[in-house]
Formats: C-alpha cells, structure tokens, sequence
C-alpha cells in the first residue's frame, strides 16, 4: 500500500475502503465509523466544500471536541485539497475568532458548544455537528470533483501551542505528513488501536491519529481526559497505540485503581511536548506493558529526537539521539555552533519541517538557521547539550532561562531538585526581576495530599542542594499549577499572576 514515493493521506483512506471496508476506522464514546463509511462521509464533506466553492489550498476550520464527525470533517478537508485548520476551543472566544481570521477560513466546523460559546463573536460561514450539518451535507452518493495534490500543497495548518506567546499558524505539507508516515512503518499502526486522549487541534495529537488512520488501524477517541474514563475505554477496545502528554503518565501513575487494569494489550506508548521527568518514566517503563517513546521536537520542525525509553533505560533523563534522516545541532547567542559537550539552542533539520508561519514571513525567516552549506534548519528555542553517547540532555526554553547576577540559571536545574522534596507534588521555577541581581528564581510548587511542610522549610532544604547561585529567593504554594490544555506549564502565566503585571 505504501510504495512509491508519495501518496496522500486522501488515497491511502480511498486504498483502505476498498480494502479492508468494515474495519473500524473510528471509534468515540457514541459509536464507531467503518473505512467505508469514512470514506463516504468525507467524500460527501468535500463535495459539499466544493459547492461553497473551497477551492484548493485555502484554509477550512474546525473548533470542536474530538469525536467521530470531527475525524471525519478532517478528512473531508483533504479529500477537497484544502488545509485542514483545527483551532483550540480553550482559547478564549476572542482568541478562536483571531486565529480563525488569521487562517483565512471562510468555513468553520464548530459543534454544538463551541458554537454557542462563539455566538457573540464574527465569524465566516458556520457548519454546526448535529442538524445543521446534516443538512448542509450533499447527498449520500456526492464525491468531490477530483483535484490533484501536490507533495509541496498545505496539509494542515496548525497553531502553536502559545506557550511561550502568540499562536502562529504553522503550515505542514502534504509531503511533511507522508515522511511521518513513512517514519511510522515499523510502529505497527495497520494492526493499531490508538486511544486519542489529547484534542485533535494539536500536533501532539496528529502525530499518532494520522499514522492510525493512514496505516488502516482503529483510532479510539476521547472527547474530554478523565483518568478512570480512559483506563475504561483501553481496556474495553484492547488498546494497543497510545500518545499521551506527561502530566497525563503523571496523573495516570497517581491513580488509585491503575494496577487494577488489564493494560496487556499495549505495545507502543509515546510521549512528546512537555518535560517528562526521569522518574515518571521508569514508573511507567515498570507498571505499563509494551514499549514507551519518547519524542522530542516542535509543530514547526516536527520530531528532533526520540528515545526509546524501553530501550534505554539508563537514558532517561535524556530525550535521546537524532531519527533517521533528521540532523539537530547547538548554536551560540551568535548562530555559531558550540564546541562538543557545550551547551546551546537546538536547531534541526528534518524532512518533517513546516513550510513557513502562515503569512508572517519576516517570523518565518527568524526561526530559521542555515548551516555553512546553506542548508535551511528550525530553531526550536530550547536549550540543551549532548552527552557522550550523542543523546541530547534538554533543559529548558531559551526564554525561560534566568539571568541572575550574570549567572546563567538553569529552572530545570532547580525543578529537579525541588521535585525530590518527599512533600512536593508539583513544581515550577521562573525569573521575576529583582533589583540587586537582574533576575532572581522563584519556585512554585503543589504539595502532596496530606502533607503538612511548610513552604519556608522546603525552600531552605533545595536551597541547601543548590549552588550558591542557584539559591531559590522565594517559594509559593499552589492549588495547581497553570498548564495549557495540552498539559505545558504556562509560566508566561504564573509570571504575569506572580507580578500583578504582563511581564
Ligand atoms: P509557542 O511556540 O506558541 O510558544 P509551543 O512551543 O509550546 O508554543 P509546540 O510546537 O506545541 O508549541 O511545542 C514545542 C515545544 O515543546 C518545544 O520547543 C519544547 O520546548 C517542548 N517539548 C516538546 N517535546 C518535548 C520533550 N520531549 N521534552 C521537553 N520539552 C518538549
Ligand atoms: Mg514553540
């Protein structure tokens, strides 16, 4: 199925119907959509698009849980050479209406309570899942007027995760989505049932639903993550793929009833987007069958690096070493490669790299690097160094980095150590400015149920492991910490909640 050089995601569903028609392609908590009916249904999407006159290449976008008709409406998308554009529906109503703007979309896939959250605001031509999409869909038979599809034509176009800033709109071509699956042969994914326990709208999340459904496996989707909900639903479809973020590992290994349930039926589990410490993973190496990897890398430049966590135990504090067919290298404030050992941002090149931002060009030509050759790499924005077994020890985004009486701070350096103190749960360290030294590192961090440590004493026992540099001015307890929907500590947030002020 997968000779030649490229095929489209659209061919292969089309290859799929025809092969293996009654298989379960999708599956959410209301039913379950067979290869055939997937194609038939995304089929009628586009011939539909087609009649509002979408043409190729432009922008059509979906606010929504994930479900079986949000799967669907993706592929619809494709099957009209048009991008895919799934927007956040945690982003305020505000923020939904600019992105969408952003992208150009004259068509908005919402459902039922995404569309009443956005009623106040102005948006293109809505299509809501339930009877309003029913009766815009064409009839049962309608395929779209065949376009064909370039390996350089926009894909998808995903936001950022607006971790660090703005969301910009990250355009993937089909080319960019074919090498991943490719990547993915040995993943086992024809034989797959993925759970999908992370929103559709997130690269995290495309990075294992499209290998699903591209290699002809059965994609499980979770509208909302509850830790009991999910451990219900893999063992009722005998999951054996799954992508989760770490917070999710974290919360899955502090449940209860974990070891209660019948996980055999794993063989591949990942993780990508946020730190995933050390210790949670040889939690999850002990109690989880099946192998568990490690991906590290950006929705602009795809997976960097992977470790395979089953593989390597003695690794884990690393996010390990260059795919296939990807290079990753350290520069200096001043674009040059640092010396062997050294620290540096990561900059990768990688056949899975966007086109560019979504009409920024100017932002576009800033996350580039090119080597002395010419070559074109992404700059990710983190900072990290290699050991000597080429596996790459990440610590933290380059802007995240505190700078405190001309010291270099490291707050992965700090989180590691606070992280060890037997009353806490949850950390985090971010720079506040301080007038003696330029930036100074304060911790915030979500106690252990039951214990009764007082903060003060915390501090004092890190800052007795810490260099003198390092000293933590301040610690804060907290309820929670702020994290985005897909799990990543919004510290831009806690800074601004922490200042009173947009840092
Ligand atoms: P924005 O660019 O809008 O601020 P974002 O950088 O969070 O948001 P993504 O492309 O979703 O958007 O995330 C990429 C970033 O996620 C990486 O630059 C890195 O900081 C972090 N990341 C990804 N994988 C890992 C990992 N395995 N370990 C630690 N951090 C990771
Ligand atoms: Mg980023």
């Amino acid at each position: 199925l997968l000779a030649g050089d490229f095929a489209t995601l659209p061919d292969l569903l089309a290859a799929h119907a025809r092969e293996r028609p009654d298989k379960v392609a999708l599956a959410d908590e209301r039913g379950t959509l067979s290869y055939a009916a997937l194609d038939r249904l995304a089929a009628r999407i586009a011939a539909s698009l087609q009649r509002e006159g979408v043409r190729a290449g432009e922008a059509v976008a979906i606010v929504a849980a994930p479900s079986t008709d949000y799967a669907a409406v993706f592929m619809g998308i494709l099957y009209a050479g048009a991008a895919a554009t799934p927007i956040s529906p945690s982003a305020t109503p505000a923020a939904i209406a600019g992105m969408i703007a952003d992208s150009g979309a004259r068509i908005v896939f919402a459902d039922a309570v995404n569309a009443a959250a956005l009623s106040g605001e102005t948006l293109p031509t809505r299509v809501v899942f339930g009877a309003s999409f029913d009766a815009w869909l064409a009839p049962e038979d309608a395929r779209p007027t065949p376009v064909s599809i370039a390996p350089e034509d926009a894909f998808n176009i995903i936001y950022s995760s607006g971790t660090t800033g703005k969301p910009k709109g990250i355009v993937q071509s089909h080319a960019m989505r074919w090498q991943h699956l490719s990547r993915n042969s040995a993943a086992g994914f024809d034989e797959a049932v993925t759970m999908i326990a992370t929103p559709l709208y997130s690269n995290t999340t495309l990075v294992s639903f499209l290998p699903t459904l591209g290699w002809g496996g059965t994609a499980v989707l979770m509208g909302k993550f509850d830790v009991g909900g999910y451990l219900a639903l893999a063992e009722r479809h005998r999951a054996t793929h799954t992508m989760l973020v770490p917070v999710q590992y974290q919360r899955l290994m502090a449940y209860p009833g974990f070891d209660d349930h019948d996980l055999s039926s794993f063989r591949f589990k990942t993780s990508t987007s946020a730190p995933f410490h050390a210790d949670l993973k040889a939690d999850v190496l002990a109690r989880w069958p099946g192998f568990l990897v490690e991906y590290y890398g950006m929705t602009e430049g795809g997976a960097s690096c992977a470790l395979n966590c089953t593989a390597h135990p003695d690794k884990l504090h690393t996010v390990g070493q260059p795919l296939p067919g990807h290079e990753v290298r350290l520069i200096d404030d001043d674009g040059n490669e640092v010396a062997a050992g050294e620290m540096g941002e990561v900059v990768g090149r990688s056949p899975a790299m966007m086109n560019g931002y979504h009409g920024r060009d100017g932002a576009t030509r800033e996350a580039e690097w090119h080597d002395a050759e010419g070559r074109r790499f992404i700059r990710h924005g983190d900072v990290g160094r290699f050991d000597a077994d080429g596996f790459l020890i990440l610590m933290d985004r380059k802007k995240d980095l505190i700078i405190s009486g001309g010291f270099n701070i490291y707050p992965s350096d700090l989180e590691a150590v606070l992280a060890q103190h037997p009353a806490v749960a949850d950390c985090t360290v971010i720079g506040v400015p301080s007038a003696d030294w330029g930036e100074t590192p304060v911790g915030v961090y979500v106690a252990k149920g039951g214990a009764t440590d007082e903060a003060e004493t915390i501090r004092q026992w890190a800052n007795e492991r810490l260099g003198r540099t390092q000293r933590l001015s301040a610690l804060h307890r907290a309820d929670e910490l702020p994290r985005s929907a897909i799990g990543k500590v919004l510290k831009r947030e806690l800074r601004e909640r922490l200042l009173g002020t947009v840092a």
